[in-house]
């Protein structure tokens, strides 16, 4: 922690930080989170065009570049001091199972950032991994034993999606070995929080299921849907624990180009999110399981014992806590829209 907090201080608050997919969830909260510490030279970068960014944080840079083209890469990283990437295709399982092309396509960014953030001579790059990169024969149950970092060899990655995180957190690994440059990686377990994703097909579950609680008591037909038996469990970790988190881990030297957990080890079952955000919305739907639905693996949770002993810290929003304001955020958004105001998703 002391250590964590000496890297902190010695930043220049002047110094350029790049943030790669900052239209989206993460990377747009990151973008607040450093102007909110002081930092003045933030550039935020999304393929997507600004009027479709989730956030656009004033007196931040905001440029729309697609960063698998090395090109936009490297106009990207000039001047840098620090490279977040947190730039991917992706969404919730619905999205991951179908599309794993588009997942696995996410390669070429990381691969042209990381090059790019080398040649622009950057301190530090930062890679957002997830816990699709752990073995799932591992996860085929959902009393699950809490995945640590070596889990993730031997590999069996889910497909498309955790294979891409797998080597581009090689990438990272190879750049310091071999060329000096200091990475940092999370492996980032389901992140949740107001402005990320809440329709559209690339919601994940805490989002998607606030939303069809906020529709039921909307519609009247008092209903819902779950993939799957709901039996199969998660983690969740809240967006502000996931930012600080970025911040602490970036700024580790003891954890350098080392592959760390980035999540919360409140297990939770689908069932019982669900009856928590019927809690929170005042309702009890009746209940239907999808059974064809896709439902990734049976359970996945966090070890914490690596990033606790190197830190001193683990994300510790509670879930209730953290879904009771995300629910909020969500509702205010379905509200927005049916009043014909823009919206995130
Ligand atoms: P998100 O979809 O909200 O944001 C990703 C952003 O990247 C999007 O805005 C997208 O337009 C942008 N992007 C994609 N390809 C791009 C390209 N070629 N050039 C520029 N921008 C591009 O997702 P998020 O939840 O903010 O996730 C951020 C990172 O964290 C991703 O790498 C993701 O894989 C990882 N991650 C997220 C979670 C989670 O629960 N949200 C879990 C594990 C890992």
């Amino acid at each position: 922690m002391t250590e964590n907090k000496r890297a902190i201080d010695m930043r220049n608050k002047n110094d350029l930080i790049v943030i790669g997919g900052a239209g989206g969830f993460i990377g747009g909260s990151l973008a607040r989170y450093f102007t909110d510490q002081g930092f003045t030279r933030i550039r935020a970068i999304d393929k997507k065009p600004l009027y479709e960014w989730y956030q656009v944080v004033p007196g931040v840079e905001s440029l729309c570049m697609d960063l698998s083209e090395k090109e936009s890469a490297i106009r990207a990283c000039e001047g840098a001091v620090e490279v977040y990437n947190l730039a991917a295709d992706m969404g919730g399982m619905g999205f991951i199972e179908r599309f794993r092309v588009e997942c696995l396509r996410s390669i070429l960014v990381n691969t042209h950032m990381i090059e790019a953030a080398y040649n622009a001579g950057a301190d530090r790059y930062f890679f957002s991994s997830s816990a699709c990169a752990y073995n799932t024969d591992l996860q085929k149950d959902p009393h699950v034993r809490a995945l640590k970092e070596s889990d993730a060899y031997p590999a069996m990655s889910e497909r498309g999606y955790g294979w891409e995180k797998l080597l581009s957190e090689m990438f990272c690994q190879e750049y310091w070995a071999e060329r000096g440059l200091k990475t940092a990686i999370a492996r980032f377990h389901n992140v949740y929080g107001p402005h990320g994703t809440w329709d559209g097909g690339r919601e994940k579950a805490p989002a998607a299921l606030c939303r069809k609680v906020i529709e039921a008591k909307d519609s009247g037909d008092l209903t819902i849907d779950i993939w799957g038996d709901g039996l199969q469990t998660r983690s969740f970790m809240y967006i502000d624990d996931c930012v600080q988190g970025i911040d602490m881990i970036m700024h580790s030297d003891a954890l350098i180009a080392t592959p760390i957990n980035l999540g919360s080890s409140e297990l939770i079952a689908i069932n019982d999110l669900v009856s928590m955000a019927e809690a929170i919305g005042g309702v009890t739907l009746a209940r239907t399981h999808d059974m064809d639905a896709p439902r990734g693996v049976a359970g996945r949770n966090s070890d914490n014992t690596f990033i606790q002993e190197v830190l001193g810290w683990e994300p510790s929003t509670p879930f209730r806590e953290g879904l009771a304001l995300t629910y909020a955020w969500i509702e205010q958004q379905y509200n927005d829209r049916k009043a014909g105001k823009r919206t995130v998703s």
